[in-house]
């Protein structure tokens, strides 16, 4: 049961060949046997699972249909759950039970989808490894030396586990692309505001959204669509109508113009993958799409201006943690500085206060027009950039990632070593623009990922290409072995 794609459990549940209870069972019974290999899971909610499971089943029975109905799914741990953990991955917030559900739970549990628990990531959504975590590293199940990227990477880890078809994920500068592409999975980062961020704890509201994580295209796109939509409650939400993103899957790709940066293929990147890559573009070549070459001339400013702009923006989202209103106290405070200094120090991990404090530096008196503002025109000169090319083409197409995952504490003492692993899918953030890493071969056993982004909006696109791309390959259907 639990090899189903969301899809196949979709119509396995309509056609009434197993009941939402049932398959809730087999993947908790799943988890409790093999998450503790991998440590993809934060908190379990076995119970609230099993009342959404036998809801879902009880609305099918009256006649209710629709493809996320008793579909089993998990949350990254910074999506506000009502009355339930939701820690960030941090110390800060391990005791924090959130008063509501952010927009995404609440919509897709509308849709009768079931919650088997909240999925470990990296402190406050920073990082590429999963390491940065309260609750431990989490492993990754094609080779559990290794990492399996970050932040979203016990989503990531648990799905491509089999633990559970699909998972919510968020992407700041990668974090659902690149831990899909190090798992072998198909992961969508939506256009900046297509997916409401209310309830998703912040990190870089510029630049946080929310979007699914599962092994196929298709699957992607039946998560999506229970995710995206306007929401009042989020003032940067867009209120554009939801296109259906599954019946677009089918189209032809006759025609498709891919366009391929030539600042892609710089030393930074692994050959291997870079064969991989040109590999992929064969396949969609002979779906009838052309391919051209493209131009990024900012491309190399990108992490630069991302790891000032997100730590910026964190350090001001992360003012709210001070020991009174949530979270983390620390004892015994002599006064109210005190309380603030422990509780803070005690509270947030190494590489949040790094950030921290690479943010509070950026924008302070003197030094914001040498860094916060020129870090914003480097955004405006990347996203111009994306423009030109999208005038040329349809899609542009790369690397996911310029490695593949690495062994867990081999970047520990170099953090720039793991931010340069940002450098194909930080633009995508800076510019707004939907991406979507999908699975096109290994190196060293370890999966490598294809990068597809495309114009504002054009969600549907990319999931279409991507689906077309594996109804020819069978990548995304290879499954580590031990799970
Ligand atoms: N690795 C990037 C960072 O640490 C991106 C993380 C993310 O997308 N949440 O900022």
């Amino acid at each position: 049961m639990h090899h189903m794609t969301l899809a196949e459990i979709a119509r396995g549940l309509a056609e009434k060949k197993f009941s939402s209870e049932e398959l809730t069972q087999v993947l908790l019974a799943r988890i409790a046997q093999l998450d503790p290999k991998i440590n993809s899971f934060i908190t379990l909610t076995e119970d609230l699972a099993t009342a959404q499971a036998r809801a879902a089943d009880a609305r099918r029975a009256a006649g209710e249909s629709g493809a996320l109905l008793g579909v089993p799914l998990a949350h990254k741990d910074l999506f506000c759950t009502q009355g339930i953990r939701t820690s960030c991955g941090s110390k800060m917030l391990d005791n924090f039970k959130a008063p509501y559900d952010a927009t995404v739970v609440a919509k897709l549990a509308a849709a009768g989808t079931v919650t088997l628990g909240k999925t470990n990531m990296d402190e406050f959504a920073m990082g590429s490894a999963n390491e940065s975590s309260y609750y431990g590293a989490v492993k990754n199940p094609w080779n559990l030396e290794h990492v399996p990227g970050g932040s979203s990477g016990g989503s990531a880890a648990a799905v491509a586990a089999r633990l559970l078809p699909a998972a919510t994920g968020t992407d700041t500068g990668g974090s659902i692309r690149q831990p899909a592409a190090l798992t072998n999975l198909t992961g969508l980062k939506p256009t900046y505001g297509r997916v409401s961020r209310w309830g998703m704890i912040a990190y870089a509201s510029s630049l946080d959204q929310a979007g699914p994580m599962a092994r196929t295209a298709e699957d992607c796109a039946l998560l999506l669509q229970g995710m995206a939509g306007f929401d009042p409650q989020d003032s940067t939400s867009i209120d554009e109508p939801v296109p259906d993103y599954s019946a677009s899957l089918n189209g032809s790709l006759q025609g498709l113009r891919i366009g391929i940066p030539k600042e892609y293929f710089g030393a930074g990147l692994d050959p291997r993958i870079a064969e991989l890559v040109l590999e992929s573009v064969k396949e969609l070549e002979k779906l009838g799409a052309v391919v051209k070459e493209v131009s990024l001339p900012n491309l190399q400013h990108a992490i630069p201006a991302y790891y000032v702009i997100a730590p910026a923006e964190a350090s001001s989202n992360l003012s709210r943690f001070d020991g009174v209103r949530f979270g983390h106290r620390c004892e015994d405070p002599k006064n109210l500085e005190d309380l603030y200094k422990r509780s803070r120090a005690e509270g947030f991990g190494p590489e949040v206060q790094r950030r921290i404090l690479v943010g509070a530096y950026a924008l302070s008196a003197g030094y914001y027009d040498a860094y916060y503002l020129q870090a914003q025109k480097i955004r405006r000169l990347i996203k111009n950039d994306f423009m030109s090319a999208f005038a040329e083409v349809d899609v542009i197409l790369g690397p996911t990632t310029p490695n593949p995952a690495w062994k867990i504490g081999a970047k520990n003492d170099d953090p720039i070593s793991a931010y340069l692993e940002d450098f194909y899918t930080i633009t995508a953030n800076l510019a707004g623009l939907p991406g979507l890493s999908m699975p096109a071969g290994f190196v060293d056993g370890l999966p490598v990922g294809v990068q597809l982004l495309a114009p504002y909006f054009q969600e549907g696109r990319l999931l279409n290409v991507a689906h077309q791309y594996q109804s020819v390959t069978d990548w995304h259907t290879r499954t580590p072995s031990g799970f």
